[in-house]
């Protein structure tokens, strides 16, 4: 296997910051100390930016405004700052930079010029709707915005029905009760979690099964108040698995068991189902949680 290592050389770096996604004391002493040492900071909206720059004191900074269609001419000439030696951070406009997101076309491109790329860790929207929904952290999958018509949207829920995953939308609390609507309709009455303006004044967590969740939002939008600002709904994996409670570690073990002594997938699923009523379908929730 052929190891990317940077060059480093006299080369500079891409910092990748995240940034507070409310809560402007939410930062680290490392991502002011980043920003303050920044030759150049990259930034999707330099005018929110310059907030955070402005509570923290740095304020003679270079910025300018970059995004995944910034023109090439504009990625080329930071890339050249970079190969001069220059420290660059990279922001966007709340979280982590590249979730949903710039700034991928610039890291890719860094990584294709060996210069270095790095990242000071913090807020995603994501992440802290996660923790804090109560539903299963142990696999998840992040899904971000869904398109915007109604039949993409159920062929995207479509391919994750069955998944045994946590599953972590954004929405536009305008769009939210026809997206948790149609996953009713594609998933059935899932426990979900809507997490609203995580770390600001009015942060909230609504956490319930499907049809409580819909019906405590028409009601308040009947009644004039519908839900406003930024939003990310979690939502429960596929946990139906068609055989009793007590038989599921055992089938596990066997499983993992088959897979370690080098039986194909296939194969091991033929044992088990000889020997135990299950059905495929749940045979395979069974094995990507153990693979
Ligand atoms: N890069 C960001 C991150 O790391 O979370 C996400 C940027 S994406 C363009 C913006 C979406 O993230 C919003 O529409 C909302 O779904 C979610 N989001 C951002 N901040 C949030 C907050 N404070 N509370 C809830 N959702 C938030």
């Amino acid at each position: 296997m052929f190891l990317h290592k940077e060059m480093i050389g006299n080369f500079g770096k891409l910092f990748i910051c995240t940034t507070p996604i409310g809560n402007l004391a939410d930062v680290s002493f490392r991502l002011i100390e980043t920003l303050k040492n920044a030759d150049l900071i990259i930034a999707e909206d330099t005018r929110t930016s310059r907030k955070l720059l402005n509570r923290y004191d740095i304020k003679k900074h270079e910025m300018q405004s970059y995004h995944d269609n910034s023109s090439v001419q504009k990625t080329e000439n930071i890339i050249e700052r970079l190969k001069k030696g220059e420290n660059i951070a990279l922001v966007s406009e709340s979280g982590t930079p590249l979730i949903s997101d710039p700034g991928y076309k610039i890291v890719k491109r860094c990584i294709d010029e060996n210069i270095a790329v790095t990242v000071i860790p913090g807020p995603s929207a994501a992440i802290s709707a996660l923790v804090a929904s109560g539903l299963s952290v142990d696999k998840f999958i992040f899904i971000g915005f869904l398109p915007r018509q109604k039949q993409k949207i159920k062929n995207e829920l479509e391919k994750l029905r069955n998944l045994p995953f946590t599953l972590i939308f954004y929405e536009s609390p305008k769009r939210l009760l026809k997206l948790l609507d149609i996953i009713l309709e594609i998933f059935g009455d899932r426990n979900a979690c809507i997490a609203r303006e995580i770390t600001k004044i009015h942060e909230e967590f609504l956490r319930g099964n499907m049809l409580r969740l819909l019906d405590y939002l028409r009601k308040k939008e009947d009644s004039g108040q519908s839900l406003k600002g930024e939003i990310v709904l979690v939502v429960e994996g596929d946990t139906e698995i068609k055989i009793k409670d007590f038989k599921l570690d055992e089938i596990k073990n066997l499983l993992s068991g088959l897979i370690k002594k080098g039986l194909g997938r296939k194969e091991a699923f033929r044992e088990i189902m000889n020997e135990y009523d299950i059905d495929r379908k749940s045979l395979y929730k069974i094995y990507i949680t153990i693979k």
